[in-house]
């Protein structure tokens, strides 16, 4: 869609892709519905012919999977001219259509030692099933970078995390971005974690961001979704986009329109959740029971100039290490107030072990590899007063 005016991000999140119902409603109702009417054969020609684009079936599209579309592409597309963007009825469905978009049988995939446990399984055990190669690149290093684009010039896509899940390691995404296209390879970046509130990888030079939509842009932890948000048309159009009629992995409108609900108040909450995640960061950097502390607001994190420069906020997800697993489930089990449970960007406070739990999937040495030990603990700072988040931190850390 085009961004004939630009306006502000909390605009944008409220009012890009609304449409009013003819009945008046000022909220769009729901459009529960798996197939459209035509009124008389030319209704239906005209469709054939692209002289409308009237739904026919909602596995193709849905009018508020259409709305949810446009306000995620106008903002992760802020400032710039074309963006559009396809939901997916999980954040895994959106990845599996980026990739199968840029990568097919004989192409070689790029990406980073630590990722999502799921992707990270994606990219090594299934694709590989499908004759798509991949190698890792620790941190992404520009040189180290070129080194390996130059040994797989079959690569097509360059894929990235950042903040990378579980560890916090950043990576520079228009460096990245600058290296992939020397040597003709795309750069997708799953921008789950820092929302386009807090940093927009297209502007920076990425070709394709993916979200898990179930974190931070619904927000309330009602709905797993996802979606793929790309400036480059004809990759949306006929290779990613297109691919949700074909695997379809497609959300269902309820779903849609409780995200789209979320998404409008999404600049306010990420605000909040930068202050409460910055407090949070300072108490456990400090706390003698903690070993170290990974968030990229601290001045101590390796990589807080370049969060600094690529982002526009720090976020609310911390990394922990308690030093032992012993000492890491002492201290899970005395938490009163924050949920242990997987998942992250919700108003609630999440804990979770990445060990155990969302890095399950990993194997031990490549786990060891990425840095997820078995003291590490991972933090999705909610929208609680940050007293009463760091009280309950505070008395499971010193029972
Ligand atoms: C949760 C998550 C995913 C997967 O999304 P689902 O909605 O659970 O399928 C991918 N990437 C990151 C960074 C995530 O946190």
């Amino acid at each position: 869609m085009g961004l004939t005016e630009r306006r502000q991000m909390a605009t944008e999140a409220i009012h890009a892709g609304e449409t009013h119902d003819p009945s008046g409603a000022h909220i769009a109702p729901i459009f529960q519905t798996s197939t459209f009417t035509f009124p008389d054969m030319a209704a239906v020609e005209a469709r054939a012919v692209g002289e409308s684009d009237s739904y026919m079936y909602s596995r193709g599209g849905n009018p508020g999977r259409k709305a949810l579309a446009a306000k995620l592409a106008a903002l992760e597309g802020l400032g710039l001219e074309d963006s559009s963007a396809e939901i997916f009825g999980s954040g895994m469905a959106a990845i599996a259509a980026a990739l199968m978009g840029t990568a097919k049988a004989g192409d070689h995939i790029i990406t980073q030692q630590v990722l999502y446990g799921s992707a990270d399984h994606l990219i090594s055990d299934v694709l590989t099933q499908f004759g798509v190669s991949n190698s890792r690149v620790a941190g992404l290093e520009p040189d180290a970078l070129a080194a390996e684009l130059e040994l797989h010039p079959e690569t097509t896509a360059v894929y990235m995390e950042t903040p990378a899940n579980p560890t916090m390691t950043l990576i520079d995404i228009s460096a990245t971005a600058e290296t992939a296209h020397a040597a003709g390879a795309k750069v997708i970046v799953d921008n789950t974690f820092a929302t386009p509130i807090l940093q927009r990888p297209l502007s920076l030079g990425a070709d394709v961001v993916v979200h898990s939509t179930t974190k931070f842009i619904n927000g309330h932890g009602t709905v797993i979704g996802g979606a793929v948000v790309s400036t480059d048309e004809t990759l949306m159009a006929e290779e990613i986009g297109s691919l949700i009629r074909f695997t379809g992995g497609v959300p269902s409108p309820f779903d849609c329109w409780l995200t789209n609900l979320g998404l409008k108040t999404l600049p306010l909450r990420m605000h909040q959740h930068c202050a409460n995640g910055m407090a949070v960061a300072e108490f456990l950097q400090e706390h003698p029971a903690v070993a170290s502390t990974s968030y990229p607001g601290l001045s101590s994190h390796p990589q807080h100039e370049l969060a600094g420069r690529q982002m526009d906020g720090f976020g609310a997800l911390i990394a922990f290490d308690m030093g032992s697993y012993d000492a890491a489930t002492r201290f899970l089990d005395q938490l009163a107030l924050c949920s242990l449970a997987v998942s992250l960007g919700n108003v609630d406070t999440l804990i979770e072990h990445p060990a155990s739990m969302t890095h399950a999937v990993v194997p031990p040495e490549e786990r060891a590899a990425s840095g997820i030990t078995d003291g590490l603990i991972r933090i999705s700072v909610g929208l609680e007063a940050s007293v009463d988040i760091v009280s309950d931190l505070e008395q499971a850390l010193e029972a």
